[in-house]
């Protein structure tokens, strides 16, 4: 067979292949395994939206390609939200892009601004495309680690200065995957203060701004004055309104950037569906009436999953958002280990800590969605588990 690019050597090996394979070896012993794995909404997208777009699938107009940027309605629509949202000026021509998922934006800007040996600022523990996406564009990934003591905020300060000076991009992303932590505005200043001064750019992944609870308030990067200088702004409609899979985000902010990622994205692909666009318009005019019921199910489903873990002696903080929970593994476990524990004894499958990041060692994800009624079967499984061995 011929030979990979280098570039594919650095991927690493895909993050749950080894836990599927165990997984698997469980399935042929027969039983049911619960996975809290993966964070991808079970509920159905809102119907109304499922109708609106099969009306605009069926306009004939809407069959042809979108222009390159997206649709000015839609771009128009995600300024009319972040206007209304949080209060942020966008110029829908200028500083907003559709996306086709906001992971096809995230992973592309690195193409427009990382080269052959360029650094770029990645958090750790992270959403793993940010890694990969660097190692794509033949980039150099430096792991800034996000610590429980610093409650999973970067600190600045510890990382090397000629590293910085010499990084394109650093990488944020609160209510955070996968640690579930939040941040003030006054932090997000702080990274607008870090990057001006170092002439970094800014990406901040924004997909849960919407996932949150207890009365907490996610914000915008783009809050912070002069954010624009050097900041853009992931979101998508995937994690709020359940359209993980109609494959819909976009990019805002500073647009020099948002230019640059339109630049690599009209040489890779056009745009997304015009119809799915309209839906998308749709969602963002409507969506406020579907996101209550949506946080109050996974809500539910967080705090039967902390007192479930608290009882079992897990030490788990209660999160302000994300559909995750990151749970600290008993002391004598690794992240594999605990995750290999659960799955034998409890059938219950989790994401190893590790999957994210080396500083994600010590801990194991779980999601919150999945249905109910197999949330609860997971819980009276991790507690019989726990119990039987004597965990803690
Ligand atoms: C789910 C997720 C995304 C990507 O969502 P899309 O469906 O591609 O819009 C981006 N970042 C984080 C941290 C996520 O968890």
């Amino acid at each position: 067979m011929m030979e990979l690019a280098p570039r594919m050597k650095k991927i690493p090996p895909y993050l749950f292949a080894q836990l599927d394979k165990v997984r698997e070896e469980e399935q042929k012993k027969g039983g049911e395994i619960y996975s809290l794995a993966i964070g991808d909404p079970v509920e159905p997208t809102p119907p109304e939206l499922v109708e609106f777009l099969a009306q605009s699938a069926r306009r004939l107009e809407n069959h042809r390609y979108s222009p390159y940027a997206g649709i000015l309605p839609f771009r128009k629509a995600a300024a009319d939200w972040y206007k209304e949202r949080f209060d942020v000026s966008l110029d829908p021509e200028k500083e907003v892009l559709t996306l086709i998922g906001s992971k096809e934006g995230i992973a592309h800007i690195f193409l427009a601004f990382v080269g052959s040996g360029d650094r770029a600022l990645i958090p750790d523990p992270g959403y793993p495309v940010y890694r990969t996406a660097v190692l794509m564009a033949d980039g150099e990934p430096y792991s800034v680690p996000l610590l429980e003591k610093n409650d999973f905020l970067p600190e600045f300060g510890k990382i090397p200065e000629d590293i910085a000076r010499s990084s394109k991009i650093l990488f944020l992303c609160y209510p955070n995957n996968p640690t579930a932590a939040v941040v003030s505005l006054d932090f997000l200043k702080e990274a607008v203060e870090y990057c001006r001064k170092r002439d970094i750019l800014l990406c901040y992944d924004n997909a849960y701004s919407e996932i949150t609870y207890d009365g907490y308030v996610a914000p915008s990067i783009l809050q912070v004055p002069h954010a624009k200088e050097i900041a853009v702004e992931f979101n998508s409609l995937s994690k709020p309104y359940n359209m993980t899979g109609w494959r819909l985000g976009y990019a805002v902010g500073n647009q020099y950037a948002i230019q640059a990622l339109g630049v690599v994205k009209n040489n890779i692909d056009s745009s997304a569906f015009m119809a799915l666009q309209e839906a998308g318009i749709f969602a963002l005019k409507n969506g406020k009436k579907w996101l209550q019921k949506t946080c109050d199910i996974h809500k539910k489903r967080r705090d039967l999953l902390v007192e479930t873990l608290r009882s079992a002696g897990l030490q788990v903080r209660l999160p302000k958002g994300t559909f995750y929970l990151w749970v600290k593994v008993p002391n004598h476990f690794s992240s594999a280990e605990f995750a290999a524990f659960l799955l034998k004894e409890a059938r219950v499958m989790t994401a190893p800590g590790t999957g994210y990041g080396e500083f994600g060692e010590g801990y194991v994800r779980f999601s919150t969605t999945v249905p109910d009624d197999l949330l609860q079967k997971a819980c009276h499984q991790i507690r019989e588990a726990c119990r039987e061995k004597k965990l803690t």
